[in-house]
């Protein structure tokens, strides 16, 4: 048996409410979750040793596992008592062997089967094992406590409801996703693949349409490279966000993570070989391969179109992602767009981020219009495409400009109306400074 042992993360300082919410890995009569390697190496695991009071080594040594392990796959024979179900495995663990026989003692037999797990480079395999109940839709099986039901009726109208958008975007889901009830009701969630972990407490059918939506990603495209993997998802959760609100609302949830990458970018700058140990298609640091991915999808998506994305993305095949360079061709042949410079700049090396500023501001009137000509530079390493935004007494007005890394652009704009200010950067592209944007129109910008 496994106690509820939280020493492992109140050794390195995290408060004891707060350990025992995320660190609810334990084996008992009742209820058993084990997570895999990073939480409990409940299978053999060749990696160097690492120590828990730096978080960082810990994280880069299970990357260099992880990667290690991109083709690897896993047999495992679970036996598991028949009072209890086991149903929770992880992504792409099938059950290949069937019940293959009883052990254990008369009167409390086991049933016993064997589980394949692939995709270690982007899961971790866990198993979850308690009485459950389980209910089913086309898209989630959920195994819940029964006093859980209306949570786990919540989650699976969230799944019908975030179905359509995944869908349209990343193809039908090749399989369901599997939801299990976790025991603790303030136990932090969890995911890995297809599986979700969570107390299923909530009656908020919001915020699990946007547990779902990544979810169902998963379920429809997987790839074994983290940065498409996981960045897929989280663009799925600002698409739904747009979709339920408006662009401004996913640019607020890409902006909920960007002050974690911008503290990712910090910390990687004391890397000497951090343009390729860091770079999307390498890294290991978890801020990287989700959030700043999931704007690097974004920033695709406004530079190619809707339309030219999602053929790509949902022609994504495993099979055929054998090179670093396989998606940039796969977009730029759905775009007939020239892409280099920019997974050059945010894919293929970790150049830090865009830093944006209004160089000049100059204003014409001609024929009761205005005509803006804005200069930008970009003092970071890394290019975008970026959209400048004229405030007018009444609206506003927005243009895209192309400025690559370390160099100025001009972009000439015309208003109806008297313009009061411009801004470079609506919010996505991710940047180190946003200080230094925005550019007030003094009436002596005006030449008559
Ligand atoms: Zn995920």
């Amino acid at each position: 048996m496994v106690p509820l042992d939280t020493t492992r993360l109140t050794a390195i300082g995290v408060p004891e409410d707060k350990a025992k919410h995320s660190d609810w890995d334990q084996i008992s009569r009742s209820f058993s979750a084990v997570r895999g390697i990073g939480y409990v190496a409940w299978y053999p695991v060749a990696s160097e040793a690492a120590s828990l009071s730096n978080a960082n080594s810990v994280a880069e040594a299970v990357g260099r596992w992880r990667h290690r392990e991109i083709d690897g796959e896993m047999l495992v024979d679970f036996c598991s008592s028949v009072e209890q179900t086991q149903v929770a495995l992880a992504q792409v663990s099938e059950n290949i062997g069937g019940e293959f026989g009883e052990e254990g003692m008369p009167g409390n037999p086991w049933i016993c089967a064997t589980h394949r797990f692939v995709g270690l480079s982007v899961i971790v395999p866990l198993f979850v094992s308690a009485k459950y109940q389980v209910m089913e839709n086309s898209y989630v099986t959920v195994a819940y406590r029964p006093d859980h039901r209306s949570g786990a009726e919540n989650y699976a109208l969230a799944a019908e409801l975030a179905a359509p958008l995944v869908t349209e975007w990343f193809g039908t889901p090749r399989r369901k996703g599997e939801v299990t009830d976790l025991a603790e009701p303030d136990a932090s969630a969890f995911e890995s693949g297809t599986v979700l972990l969570d107390p299923l407490t909530s009656s908020d059918t919001r915020s699990y349409q946007l547990a779902a939506v990544h979810q169902l990603t998963h379920a429809a495209l997987f790839s074994s490279q983290p940065w498409i993997y996981e960045g897929a998802a989280h663009f799925a959760q600002a698409l739904e966000q747009e979709q339920l609100s408006n662009r401004q609302a996913a640019l607020d949830f890409m902006g909920s993570h960007r002050a974690a990458i911008v503290d990712g970018e910090k910390a990687a700058r004391t890397r000497p070989d951090r343009e390729v140990a860091e770079a999307l298609t390498k890294t290991s640091t978890e801020e990287f391969y989700r959030s700043k991915a999931m704007y690097v999808l974004w920033m695709l998506r406004d530079m190619v179109g809707d339309a030219a994305l999602k053929r790509a993305l949902a022609s994504y095949q495993l099979s055929q992602d054998r090179d670093p360079s396989y998606v940039q061709h796969s977009i730029e042949t759905q775009s007939k767009r020239d892409l280099q410079w920019f997974f050059d700049d945010w894919v293929y090396h970790d150049r830090g981020l865009a830093d944006f500023r209004i160089d000049s501001v100059a204003s014409r009137s001609a024929d009761g219009a205005s005509v803006l000509t804005v200069s930008v530079e970009n003092l970071g390493d890394a290019g975008a495409e970026v959209p400048i935004v004229v405030k007018m007494a009444r609206g506003e007005t927005t243009s895209k400009l192309e400025v690559r890394a370390r160099s100025k652009a001009t972009v000439r704009i015309t208003v109806a109306d008297s313009p009061l200010s411009v801004t470079v950067n609506d919010g996505s592209v991710p940047e180190s400074d946003l200080s230094n944007n925005t550019y007030k129109i003094q009436s002596q910008d005006t030449a008559r």
